[in-house]
């Protein structure tokens, strides 16, 4: 029998790639009705990516914050096709491999505290869904009844179910509320509430941890808030015997100025989660690492105390060379300083439009500038602002996605001068025109 073509998708000439998308995409976080025209990308080089009429855009966003140092990075090409022909996957129970070993041996004494183990997943969700494991189970091996999460009230750890249960119930989580388990949030620190939420913590005895974003709360608007009470924070949580958990998904690999946000922090961590930038965002893979004092609760002759968890692309062989490679780039001198650079760029930027009427608030943590549109409304998600906004810089050749009325800047480290001042110089007009 033939088969029915008109029932088969393959590539239909008449059609260009946008068309044939639409046709077979479901985009994420993208409401598919009205949706505009997906732009296909066929290049990209250093902080720029080009579409199939050759246009080029600033990745101003670094591609939803996993890219560090540009796009199709050489050096990290080169490592990911020599590792390619070498080994691309095993089994990571029973076996192990070289890029897995190597990387844990130069991630762990660089991230901030003591951390002791690397667990690797594939995602941010999922290194945040097994940090959350290992902090019940932990408990529940030791015999302790503690079940209980805390967390910020506008969070965002992801979207699989338990990341979603750990995050702000919001828009993203609506239709799932009454499947999320219950979470006790707290608001972000401030000098106003710090002594209230730290006698408040002290309370919460049958708490396992406190999962949080260190100093910044990336899409929950870009909400920052100071490391003292942070510290506070965690110093509260070490006295209930809270364990505590930092998302540094997004912080993570010199994105707020530090390599890691943490750092900036006397009290540390019970547990790191990290992903995005972790592969210079070639391709995904997850961290959780955590102490011994973590680790050895899980050692022992019962089976009922191992952590039972895996994916089956954990630890996968050409996603951990690719982080090797990353970190290489990342701990050059010449990257600091492109990181302190563009730090200091957004500082002289912030000044010049602080005061300006539509710039309801304004505010930065290293190489992230966040700037809330003045709209009259509340700040939402869903503001219309959003959608102008995003088309105009999109016109001008930049890719900032507007968290409904706050736009931010997240760039790659390696971005020029000149660009970030074509970027700001494209929000002042903004500023002007819309
Ligand atoms: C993006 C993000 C996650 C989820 O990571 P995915 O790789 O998208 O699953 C978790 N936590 C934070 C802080 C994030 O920014």
């Amino acid at each position: 029998m033939m088969p029915d073509s008109s029932k088969r998708h393959t590539p239909d000439s008449q059609l260009n790639l946008t068309e044939r998308d639409q046709k077979v995409i479901w985009h994420p976080y993208t409401q598919m009705k009205n949706a505009l025209p997906h732009i296909p990308i066929v290049r990209g080089e250093g902080v720029y990516v080009f579409d199939e009429d050759g246009k080029r855009y600033i990745d101003a966003v670094s591609s939803w914050w996993v890219n560090i140092h540009g796009h199709s990075h050489p050096y990290i090409a080169q490592k990911v096709a020599e590792q390619l022909n070498v080994l691309e996957h095993v089994i990571f129970a029973g076996f192990t491999h070289e890029p897995a070993v190597l990387l844990a041996e130069r991630l762990l004494p660089i991230l901030p505290g003591k951390q002791d183990k690397v667990f690797y997943t594939d995602n941010g969700s999922t290194a945040v869904e097994v940090a959350l494991k290992m902090c019940l189970q932990y408990w529940d091996n030791k015999g302790r009844s503690k079940t209980r999460i805390l967390a910020f009230k506008n969070a965002y750890h992801g979207d699989t179910f338990g990341a979603m249960s750990v995050s702000g119930r919001s828009i993203f989580t609506d239709a799932f509320n009454s499947l999320l388990f219950d979470v006790e949030f707290i608001d972000l620190p401030n000098e106003n509430n710090i002594s209230y939420l730290t006698s408040h913590i002290s309370n919460l005895k049958d708490t396992a941890c406190f999962i949080f974003e260190p100093l910044i709360l990336g899409s929950g608007g870009m909400l920052m808030y100071e490391a003292k009470y942070l510290d506070q924070l965690l110093s509260a949580c070490k006295d209930t015997a809270i364990l505590t958990i930092a998302d540094e998904v997004m912080t993570g690999f010199g994105r707020t100025g530090t390599y890691f946000a943490c750092e900036k922090l006397t009290n540390k961590p019970d547990i790191i989660c990290l992903s995005k930038g972790l592969t210079g965002g070639t391709m995904p893979l997850g961290v959780t690492t955590c102490t011994n004092e973590i680790f050895e609760a899980f050692l022992s002759d019962d089976k009922l105390k191992t952590l039972y968890h895996g994916h089956s692309f954990t630890a996968n062989p050409i996603a951990c060379v690719a982080s090797l490679a990353s970190l290489d780039i990342l701990l050059k001198s010449e990257t600091l300083q492109n990181i302190k650079r563009v730090e200091a760029k957004h500082a002289v930027f912030l000044e010049e439009i602080k005061t300006h009427a539509k710039v309801k608030a304004i505010r930065q943590t290293g190489t992230i500038i966040a700037i809330e549109w003045e709209t009259g409304n509340e700040t939402s998600y869903l503001s219309n602002l959003r959608n102008l906004l995003y088309a105009y810089f999109l016109d001008k050749g930049i890719i900032l996605r507007p968290l409904g009325n706050i736009i931010y800047i997240l760039p790659p480290y390696v971005i020029s001068d000149e660009d970030l001042d074509y970027i700001y110089a494209a929000i002042k007009s903004a500023l002007e025109e819309i």
